[in-house]
Order: structure tokens, then C-alpha cells, then sequence
């Protein structure tokens, strides 16, 4: 072919759609050994498999493999986010020290914050999160009540520097997170957006394939019930959890759940906070002593999620003003809520796994399917796989193929290293008598089947 205008050839390449991958062009550097300074099996699980690679303390870069995980849970927020009313935009990572100096935190946030100047002396910081530049977006757009409720977020690089960055990108320094920011009236509208936000983080975790149990959270000086941490139970958690038991059991709220009914959410709310459910932080024990003794369940927790209310904390200060119906203006209310992507991936690896490797829920697994062609070269085999590669990509299912000359034992353990939900594979033998073999990661034998069956039980 010919570039128009350029009178230079191009050479076609036959490329994938993106979403599927020969891993004969892929990027993905499997470590063998267990690398010595992971401590915890998600580390050391997401160093194995090529996820990703520490370019300096607590500050990774995402490979291939890593990066579809990352991306796929920032699509299940995104979603859920979108479908609760949020609104999504990007702030950027780097901002003034002056903003944080009208809401008093620049001098208050302590050495988390990466603070830099620029060539004209200027102060900036790497942001640690945004409550000051969304609250000085909003108000430079919105000036009546009537333009509320509103709730803007990102998903965008943080960086905190952590004085213990460990256990890989469960506590980097610079890691991912989701952030959304309401503003309302009033506290008691401002409760309603807090629901909102509560309800889309309990289908989000849901969907991720995750028990995420909210725990009621310090709120500081503002005071009042309106935070909430979502705790992942497991072992290698950092906080100390105490809970009922029938959290392990509450099914997530539906799809068509609706966002406008007030009361509706409210109920919600008020069924997944009515049993005992709290970090060592907040914890009652005479409170959790009154639960029958085989109900108490006491665990360890990561925090992968946290929503907040707090007021007019920023609004005042930074002078965040609405009118009124009654004509006067008036500081909103604001909450927060955040999701960290990068600590779900390996949260995720943590509540899934055995001794072979990863075990990904199918939401974020980055393929669907690992493809293992056992005997490139041989030309029945060959095709039966680019036939059933055509066939998985054309029904929209992300395929890795395994299509090097590799030895099977180590394709096998690649795959179960790699942790997709089905594994296929397809060799001269099977082939002679008609069949391919499938498998899913979660359990279950490998299974001879036609192709026609094995193609139906994956689509
Ligand atoms: P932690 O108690 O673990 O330090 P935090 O309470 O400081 O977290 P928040 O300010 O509530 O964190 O941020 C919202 C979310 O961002 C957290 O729930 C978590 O998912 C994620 N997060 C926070 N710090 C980190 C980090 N250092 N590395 C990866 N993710 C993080
Ligand atoms: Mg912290
Ligand atoms: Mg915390
Ligand atoms: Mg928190």
C-alpha cells in the first residue's frame, strides 16, 4: 500500500484488534523465581507474571499484562460511576501550592506531600489528592443551587510519599486512584449524593468480583456517621477488622437500582450498615461482644475504598459559594470518595490465588482466554487454533494465544502463573479425535470436548 501523498510503501502488518494478543509479540517477562524482597503473595505474584516492575521505592511502572488490569478495573468505576450520576474530567497531576494554601493544608499535610518548584521558584506539588482544585473548578462554574446536586470525578495519578511503601502497588508512593467530589445545598441533600456514591461502590466492588464490607470510619472533627471504609477481608491486611457475619452473605444492589430514589438508596444504606462492621480504629468491643459469639467474624482488612462527607470543610475557606432559593449565598456541602485501581489489582491477587498463581475474577482478568497451542508447526493444529482465535475475538472475548515454541509444561505453568479464567488447548492427539481441552482457573478438571462445545461454554 501506498501512503497518499508520501511516495512511500508501507508495509502491511496483520494486526490484532487490540484486545487480543499472539504471545509470540507480546511483552510479557515471566519471572521464574519468587524475587526476594516481595512479601506478600500479590507482590510477588504480579512481579512473576510481568505485571509490573519497581523503577524506584514505591514507584512502579505498569507492563502489558499489568496495564489491561488496571485498565479494567478503571472501566468497572468508570461505569459504576457514570450510571450513579458522577461526572467524569481530569484534573492534572501537578498542582499550586497556593491553592492548598487558601484551604490551610499546603503547611498541615505533612511530609506525604512531594512538593517541587519550578524554574521560576514557584511552588507546586505532586497531588496527593484534589478536594482544593475541584472545589476551585467548581466554583469558578457553578453559582446557583440550582445547577446542584453535582458529583465530578477522575481517575488519575497520585503520589504520596509514603513512609513505608511496601507490598508493590498495595502502598506505593505513586499509585492510581478514583476520586469523586460532590456538592450540594445542604447536609441532608448532601447524604443523599454520600448514598449514591455508597451504593455504586458496593455493585463496583461487586462486579470486580470482590466482598468489599464498608466499616464505619473516623470522621475527625467534623463528626457525624457519613464515612465509610470498603474492607477487603485477608490475611495480609493491614488493619484489624471486626464484623457480623452476615456481611460475607448481603448481595450487592442491582443493576436498575434507581440513583433518584432517596429513600430507596437510603434503604439500602441502612441495611449494609446495620450490623457491627469496623476497623480496630473504630472499634467497640462491648458493641461487638453483643453479637452472638459464632457470628463475630475478626479478620484482618485492606482498605480499597473510602467515602466521606465533610461539610463545608473546603467550601468556606476557598469560599465555594451558591445562591440560595432564598437569594442568599451560601458555602455547599461537599463529600469525598475514593478507589484506589492499583491497590484493587493486587487486592484482587490477594483474595485470589493458589500455589500455581493468580486466579483473577473474569471482570479484570486481562484475557478471557489463554489459548495454548501445543505443537506450532503442525498444520491441523495450527489452524484448529487460528480458528478458534478468529472465532473467541469475533465474539468479542480477549484471547492470549499462546502460539510459541515453548515446551507444554511451561505454557501450563505460564497460564496458571497468569491466572486467565479459561485455558484452551488444542494438540495433535485431541485433534485426531475430534477434541480440544478446556479448563477454568477457579477449579474444576480439564475437560476433552468438541470445539463447538468448548466455544459455547466460554461465549
Ligand atoms: P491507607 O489508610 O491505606 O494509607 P488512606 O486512608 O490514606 O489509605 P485515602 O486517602 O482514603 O487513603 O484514599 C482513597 C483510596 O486510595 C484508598 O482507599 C486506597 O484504595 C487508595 N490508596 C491510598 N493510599 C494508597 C497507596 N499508598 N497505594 C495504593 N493505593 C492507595
Ligand atoms: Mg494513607
Ligand atoms: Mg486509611
Ligand atoms: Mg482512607
Amino acid at each position: 500500500a501506498r501512503l497518499p501523498g508520501s511516495g512511500r510503501t508501507v508495509f502491511k502488518i496483520r494486526l490484532e484488534p487490540v484486545s487480543s494478543m499472539r504471545l509470540s509479540r507480546y511483552f510479557l517477562p515471566i519471572l521464574r523465581d519468587a524475587p526476594k524482597e516481595a512479601e506478600i503473595v500479590s507482590h510477588r505474584l504480579m512481579l512473576r507474571a510481568g505485571m509490573i516492575r519497581q523503577e524506584a521505592a514505591g514507584i512502579y511502572a505498569w507492563l502489558p499484562l499489568g496495564l489491561r488490569v488496571l485498565n479494567k478495573i478503571s472501566d468497572v468505576i468508570r461505569e459504576e460511576q457514570n450510571r450513579a450520576g458522577a461526572i467524569e474530567l481530569l484534573m492534572p497531576t501537578l498542582q499550586l501550592a497556593d491553592l492548598w494554601r487558601e484551604s490551610g493544608r499546603y503547611d498541615a499535610y505533612g511530609e506525604e506531600m512531594l512538593r517541587i518548584k519550578d524554574r521560576n521558584e514557584r511552588d507546586l506539588l505532586y497531588g496527593p489528592t484534589n478536594e482544593e482544585m475541584i472545589t476551585e473548578i467548581f466554583r469558578a462554574g457553578v453559582r446557583s443551587y440550582k445547577d446542584l446536586p453535582k458529583n465530578l470525578y477522575h481517575i488519575q495519578w497520585k503520589f504520596r510519599d509514603e513512609r513505608r511503601p511496601r507490598f508493590g502497588v498495595m502502598r506505593s508512593r505513586e499509585f492510581l486512584m478514583k476520586d469523586a467530589y460532590s456538592f450540594d445545598l445542604d447536609q441532608a441533600a448532601a447524604r443523599v449524593s454520600y448514598n449514591r456514591m455508597f451504593v455504586a461502590y458496593l455493585r463496583t466492588f461487586a462486579r470486580l468480583g470482590l466482598k468489599a464490607i464498608p466499616m464505619a470510619a473516623d470522621t475527625g472533627p467534623i463528626g457525624g456517621d457519613l464515612s465509610h471504609e470498603f474492607i477487603i477481608l485477608a490475611k495480609t491486611g493491614e488493619s484489624k477488622v471486626f464484623c457480623h457475619k452476615d456481611f460475607l452473605g448481603l448481595e450487592a444492589p442491582p443493576a436498575d437500582v434507581d440513583f433518584d430514589d432517596a429513600a430507596g438508596l437510603q434503604a439500602i444504606v441502612d441495611r449494609w450498615t446495620g450490623s457491627y462492621a469496623a476497623t480496630d480504629e473504630m472499634h467497640d468491643e462491648a458493641a461487638f461482644a453483643a453479637i452472638p459469639a459464632d457470628s463475630q467474624v475478626t479478620a484482618r482488612g485492606i482498605e480499597v475504598g473510602h467515602i466521606f462527607y465533610f461539610g463545608t470543610k473546603y467550601s468556606v475557606p476557598m469560599k465555594a459559594l451558591v445562591t440560595g432559593p432564598d437569594g442568599k449565598d451560601t458555602p455547599v456541602h461537599m463529600g469525598s470518595y475514593g478507589i484506589g485501581p492499583s491497590r484493587v489489582a493486587a487486592a484482587a491477587i490477594e483474595a485470589g490465588h493458589d500455589d500455581a498463581g493468580i486466579i483473577w475474577p473474569d471482570a479484570i482478568a486481562p484475557f478471557r482466554v489463554g489459548l495454548v497451542n501445543l505443537k506450532p508447526g503442525d498444520a491441523a493444529v495450527d489452524a484448529a487454533c487460528e480458528d478458534l482465535y478468529g472465532k473467541l475475538m469475533g465474539q468479542g472475548i480477549d484471547v492470549l494465544y499462546d502460539d510459541t515454541d515453548d515446551r507444554p509444561g511451561s505454557k501450563f505453568a505460564t497460564m496458571e502463573l497468569i491466572g486467565l479464567p479459561w485455558r484452551l488447548v488444542v494438540g495433535p492427539k485431541g485433534l485426531a479425535a475430534g477434541t480440544v481441552e478446556l479448563k477454568r482457573r477457579d477449579g474444576g478438571a480439564a475437560e476433552a470436548m468438541s470445539v463447538d462445545s468448548a466455544l459455547s461454554a466460554i461465549i
